[in-house]
Formats: C-alpha cells, sequence, structure tokens
C-alpha cells in the first residue's frame, strides 16, 4: 500500500543509477523549499553542538515560504566537507526534504501512473553507473504521496499537438513507434532520428485523431517501416542550416549553457557580454560555466561523424528514458503538447552534440568521445523542461523556428554528423 492515488509505473530499461555522494546537486544549483513545519522540524534537530552551523541561519524566508540556506560558497548549509547531508547523518534519509530524497528522480503522472524519469544533469546518470532503476522502485513508490497530490490523476493528457486531443492510449502508442525507430537495429542515431523527425511532421494531422487504436496501430506500423527503410538509404547530406536559423540556434544554447548558482550575484554585465559573443558566433566561445573550454566557435561547424560507440549509446540511453517516461511533453515539458514536447527532445540532439563538439574539441579530439557527451547531457538536462526561461515567449519562439521540419533535419544532420 502506497497511501496513494498512482501505482508506480515500471521503470526505464537500459539505464542505471546509483549516488555517488559527489556533493554536486547540494552546491546551490537547486532551491529546496520548506514548510513552517519542515523548518521547526530541521532546527529541532539541534545544532549548535556542530561548530559549522552554531548560529548560522538554517533557512531563508519566512513562514510556509522558506528555502535551505546556502553557504557563502553556494552549497547547501547541511552538507558537510565529506559531501554527505548532515540531516541525513544524524537522522537518517526519511528525515530530509522530499526534494533532496527524490533527486535526480523525477515522478511523471500519466493517468493514475507515474512514470519514473531521471535527470541527467547528475554525472552518475549521464555516465549510467550503478544499479537498475527498477532498484529504486520502493523508495519512490514511497515518496508519491509528497510527490504527487491525488488529484494530479485528473490531469489530461497532453493533446497529440494544437487542440487535436487523442488521450493517453493513442499517445502511447505513438510512443511505441517513436521508440521502434530509436531501436532500429544496423542504423546509426543521426539516421533514427531524421527519421523520428520526418514521423513528428507526418503525425501532425487531424486524420490521426479519428482512427482507433487497431487502426492507429496499422497506420504506424506501416509508417514505420517506410521511414526506415527510408533513412537506410538517407545519405545524410549536410545542408547548413541558415544563417538565421545558427543566430537563433546559438541563443538557445546560451540559454541551456547557463548554470546560475543561488547565492551568486548575476554579474549583468559578464552575463550581457557572453550572450552578445554567443550571437555574434565570432572569436572563441565565452565560458558560460568554469569548465567550458576556449575553443573558436568555427572548429565546432565542421564534420565530426554520426557519434558511435559510447558516445552514440550515451545519447540513446538518454532519449530511451525520456521516451519511456514520458518526460518531454505535457507536465515535465511546460505543459507542452505531445509533438511539441517531442520536437523539442529531438532539438536537444544537435544542441547537446554542440556541447559534446565544445568538450571534445577542448581536448584536440577530431571525434566525439564518451566523457564529451557525458558532460553534454549534464549541461543541456539542467535547464530541459527546469528552467523558466525556456517557457518565455522569446524562447517559444526560437523554439517554434528551430523545430521546423526543414531546419530540424538540417540542424540534426549538421551536427549530427
Ligand atoms: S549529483 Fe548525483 S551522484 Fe552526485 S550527490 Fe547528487 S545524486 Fe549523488
Amino acid at each position: 500500500m502506497t497511501g496513494s492515488a498512482f501505482t508506480l509505473a515500471a521503470a526505464p530499461r537500459g539505464q542505471v543509477y546509483s549516488c555517488e555522494g559527489c556533493g554536486k546537486c547540494c552546491r546551490g544549483y537547486f532551491a529546496i523549499a520548506a514548510t513552517a513545519a519542515d523548518a521547526d522540524r530541521i532546527r529541532a534537530i539541534g545544532w549548535d553542538d556542530d561548530p559549522a552551523l552554531a548560529g548560522v541561519p538554517l533557512f531563508t524566508g519566512s513562514g510556509d515560504k522558506q528555502f535551505i540556506a546556502h553557504r557563502a560558497d553556494g552549497a547547501c548549509v547541511f552538507l558537510d566537507d565529506d559531501n554527505l547531508c548532515r540531516i541525513h547523518k544524524r537522522c537518517g534519509e526519511d528525515a530530509k526534504q522530499v526534494a533532496c530524497r527524490l533527486y535526480p528522480f523525477i515522478l511523471v503522472p500519466e493517468g493514475t501512473r507515474a512514470r519514473m524519469d531521471i535527470r541527467f544533469d547528475c554525472p552518475a546518470v549521464a555516465a549510467s553507473r550503478g544499479a537498475a532503476l527498477s532498484t529504486h522502485a520502493a523508495g519512490l513508490r514511497a515518496m508519491l504521496p509528497s510527490v504527487l497530490p491525488d488529484d494530479a490523476v485528473r490531469l489530461p493528457a497532453p493533446p497529440l499537438f494544437g487542440r487535436v486531443t487523442v488521450g493517453w492510449p493513442a499517445l502511447l502508442r505513438i510512443t511505441d513507434a517513436v521508440l521502434a525507430l530509436l531501436a532500429a537495429p544496423k542504423l546509426d542515431l543521426t539516421r533514427r532520428l531524421t527519421a523520428v523527425v520526418t514521423l513528428s511532421a507526418t503525425l501532425r494531422s487531424r486524420r490521426i485523431a479519428d482512427l482507433d487504436g487497431g487502426k492507429l496501430d496499422e497506420v504506424l506500423n506501416k509508417v514505420v517501416a517506410r521511414l526506415l527503410a527510408a533513412a537506410k538509404e538517407d545519405p545524410l547530406t549536410r545542408v547548413h542550416p541558415g544563417g538565421v536559423n545558427l543566430l537563433l540556434f546559438r541563443q538557445v544554447l546560451g540559454v541551456y549553457g547557463r548554470a546560475d548558482r543561488i547565492g551568486e550575484r548575476a554579474d549583468v554585465g559578464e552575463r550581457f557580454r557572453h550572450a552578445w559573443r554567443m550571437l555574434g558566433g565570432r572569436g572563441t566561445v565565452p565560458p558560460l560555466q568554469a569548465d567550458f573550454p576556449e575553443v573558436p566557435f568555427a572548429a565546432l561547424e565542421g564534420m565530426f561523424g554520426v557519434p558511435e560507440g559510447e558516445a552514440a549509446a550515451a545519447l540513446t540511453r538518454y532519449y530511451r528514458v525520456k521516451l519511456q517516461a514520458l518526460g518531454f511533453c505535457g507536465v515535465p515539458f511546460y505543459h507542452r503538447s505531445f509533438l511539441d514536447g517531442l520536437d523539442g527532445l529531438l532539438l536537444t540532439y544537435p544542441l547537446q552534440l554542440w556541447f559534446a563538439r565544445l568538450f571534445a574539441a577542448g581536448r584536440n579530439l577530431p571525434a566525439l568521445d564518451a566523457p564529451a557527451v557525458h558532460r553534454a547531457l549534464e549541461v543541456l538536462n539542467h535547464q530541459f523542461g527546469i528552467t523558466p526561461l525556456l517557457n518565455l515567449p522569446t524562447e517559444r519562439y526560437r523554439h517554434t523556428q528551430l523545430t521546423e521540419r526543414t531546419t530540424l533535419r538540417a540542424l540534426v544532420v549538421w551536427y549530427g554528423s
């Protein structure tokens, strides 16, 4: 018994994770909210015998709108020198705030089921190290009542596109078709994703909404077979995505490349200079984050080849998890429709490959390797579906422009080969 209106769906396959205690998620990237009762409970543990916490404010804000305080270096006040949580060490995991216990998992409502999604900004997730996700099911099941309110079962399925609704069963059938394309044997990842770009564009038809389950399966099977046959013959001709589109693309990269930290005073001048350099695309890439190497923009526009080996495997795992978890549309992605969310997910491919190229070029590599892709996954997924910036009208406009079928395909091929 979970005491929740939700049941937990089967865990996504092919991805593993165990916390390695690196402490990255406790170093100022997340605001951990607390009610007055939460704050009183944690204060009552008594911290004055700990020299690091004696007399230190533990929370900011007041009443039911409080947040766990951060030190001057951005780290959570409860983070100990050994990268472990002081609350956890003293009172056990259950004493921590639910957001801290949940990370890096996300629970996505789908009718009465909760899908298990996971954030790839955690290094252990990006590199897929640890235990099968199914081993975390019991802990997540226990958290369901705290994470998903019972009335969330009434949330409607996102529309297929615009105002065209088809309901969860049809959306799940379409998700299976996308997963079938992603799993296509003997096809590289770039060709598989170009096929998904075409599928997404093909499904933007009101006629899809009129098909019943069996007929929809029939149509999807035929379309998938046709797309696979076409993808096998696809020469992946690199067509320049267009000057204006690359300009918009670099602006979106600038948003995804940010890693603002709580308590860090924003240097508005520096932020403006970085944005200006991203817009211009000349000279070297600005250091949006401390580990961004100084690489000329021009060095990232050539051919790096299609991702292979662990570089391709890591990206494939990422897309499989996001699809199985439905972590790309509706609630997890700014309440966008299924196909807008799918296009947003497809756009992450050239975006992540641009970051991966940056990290590979910083080590003078002519092709992508696993560390470059793992780091790119971390960078992008700190923002995907999370930052409110990506939901602003300007970003929605850029998203619409860049996910137009021809442009999106050009970007996928340009950075994916
Ligand atoms: S970032 Fe990931 S591995 Fe590091 S402490 Fe947080 S959950 Fe654990």
